[in-house]
C-alpha cells in the first residue's frame, strides 16, 4: 500500500509528490484516503512566510480535510470501511493522561503546552492517504458523516467549528441579538450563516472591499442582513444599523490586522461581547495591540465582555458536525464557485486562488 504526499519544500516554494510505503495498521489505528481538502487563510500565510510551529521542511500542509476510511486496525469499532469522516486541525497531544487532551482531560486542546495541529506538527492532508494513531481515532477530532453526505461540505467541518467556538463561548450573545462581523472572508461567511441559523435579530457585515461584500450579501444575505462598507464613516454607519439598539451585542473580529481590532473596540457599548477571533501575525511575530479597559465602568457596569477562541476543540467540532448534517447552512456550497475548485496536483494554484481578495472557500478534490 502506497501513499503519495505532496511536500512543500519551503515557504514560497513548490509542491512535489513523493510516493511512500505505508506501514501495516497497528491496533486501534485507521487508514484514511483523502477526499477533499479546503484551503484556510493560514495555509496561505504558511505558504508565504512559513510558521514557527512547522520545524521541519519539506512539510505536508493543509488541515481542513475529509477522508474515507479505507481500513481499520484491530479493535476499532467506532469506524467502518467506507465511512466519510471530517477532521479537526487542533488535535490531542497524544498523552492519554494529559489534563487537557487525555481520556479524562478538559478537551481544551489548544491550551495544552504540547498542543499540536494537523498541517503543523502533525503531517497535514496534502497526501492521498493517512494513518491515524489510536489516540486520534479514540479522542478525536474525527466525525463520521451520514452515507451520501457531501464531501465538499464535510471538509469544511474544521473552519466552521472554529467560528462556532467563538460564537458560543459566551452564552446568549447571538440568538435574538445584533451581530457585527468585521471582514467578509470565509470565517465571516460561516459566522453569517451560523448567526442566521441561530436566530440573530440582525447581522451587520463590515468589509473594505465592495466586491466581496456584494458577493456575500448576494449569496447569503436575507432581510436581517446588512452590509456596511468599511470607510471613514464605518463606526457611525454600523451604530446606525444597530438601531433601535445603541450598539451591537456581539462583535466578531475576523480580519487578521490591527485595524480590525481598532475598529472592533470602537463598536463596543453596553452589554457587547467582543470576540477577538482573528489573531494578528507578522514577519516579526505577534504585535502587541493595546487597549485600555475600565474594569468597573466598562466591564462591571456596562457588562462588556472581551473574549476569544482560537482553533477548535471537540465542542466546536461537535456543533459544526450537527449543523452540517442538519443542513443548518443551506447555502454553504455557494462559498465555492467553479474558479475555487482544484485537483490534487494543483495545490499551488489553489493557494494562489485562496489569496485573491474575492475568493471565499477553495476546495481541492482528491478523488
Ligand atoms: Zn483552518
Ligand atoms: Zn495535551
Amino acid at each position: 500500500m502506497k501513499n503519495t504526499a505532496y511536500y512543500l519544500n519551503k515557504p514560497g516554494g513548490t509542491f512535489t509528490p513523493i510516493e511512500e510505503e505505508l506501514k501495516p495498521l497497528a491496533k486501534g489505528e485507521i487508514l484514511l484516503k483523502t477526499r477533499r481538502t479546503s484551503v484556510c487563510q493560514s495555509d496561505v500565510v504558511i505558504y508565504k512566510h512559513g510558521l514557527p510551529r512547522i520545524k521541519k521542511w519539506p512539510s505536508v500542509i493543509l488541515h481542513e480535510a475529509c477522508c474515507e476510511v479505507q481500513a481499520v486496525g484491530e479493535g476499532v469499532t467506532k469506524f467502518q470501511v467506507g465511512d466519510l469522516v471530517g477532521l479537526g486541525c487542533d488535535i490531542p497531544c497524544g498523552d492519554r493522561d494529559c489534563i487537557y487532551c487525555g481520556d479524562n482531560g478538559t478537551g481544551d486542546w489548544t491550551s495544552c503546552p504540547n498542543t499540536q495541529a494537523t498541517g503543523h506538527e502533525f503531517a497535514g492532508f496534502a497526501r492521498t492517504h493517512a494513518i491515524l494513531p489510536n489516540w486520534f481515532v479514540e479522542l478525536g477530532p474525527i466525525k463520521k458523516f451520514p452515507k451520501g453526505f457531501s464531501a465538499d461540505q464535510a471538509c469544511q467541518l474544521e473552519p466552521l467549528a472554529c467560528g462556532l467556538e467563538g460564537m458560543t463561548r459566551v452564552n446568549n450573545c447571538i440568538t435574538d441579538r445584533v451581530v457585527v462581523l468585521i471582514g467578509a472572508g470565509s470565517q465571516s461567511t460561516y459566522a453569517l450563516q451560523s448567526a442566521q441559523a441561530m436566530g440573530a435579530r440582525k447581522i451587520i457585515l463590515v468589509n473594505r472591499g465592495k466586491e466581496r461584500l456584494e458577493r456575500v450579501l448576494k449569496d447569503f444575505g436575507n432581510e436581517k442582513t446588512v452590509g456596511v462598507i468599511w470607510d471613514e464613516n464605518v463606526v457611525e454607519n454600523v451604530l446606525a444599523a444597530c438601531k433601535p439598539f445603541n450598539e451591537p451585542h456581539f462583535v466578531m473580529m475576523n480580519v487578521p490586522a490591527q485595524a480590525g481590532y481598532e475598529l472592533a473596540v470602537k463598536l463596543v457599548g453596553y452589554g457587547t461581547v467582543i470576540d477577538a477571533h482573528a489573531g494578528v501575525k507578522g514577519p516579526n511575530g505577534k504585535p502587541r495591540i493595546a487597549h485600555e479597559v475600565d474594569l468597573n465602568n466598562d466591564i462591571h457596569y456596562k457588562l462588556q465582555c472581551y473574549q476569544a477562541t482560537h482553533g477548535s476543540s471537540m465542542h466546536g467540532i461537535n456543533l459544526a458536525h450537527k449543523m452540517l448534517i442538519e443542513s443548518k447552512l443551506p447555502n454553504i456550497d455557494k462559498m465555492t464557485n467553479d474558479t475555487e475548485r482544484f485537483k490534487k496536483d494543483q495545490i499551488l494554484e489553489a493557494i494562489h486562488r485562496a489569496n485573491d481578495s474575492d475568493s471565499l472557500k477553495v476546495i481541492i478534490d482528491w478523488d
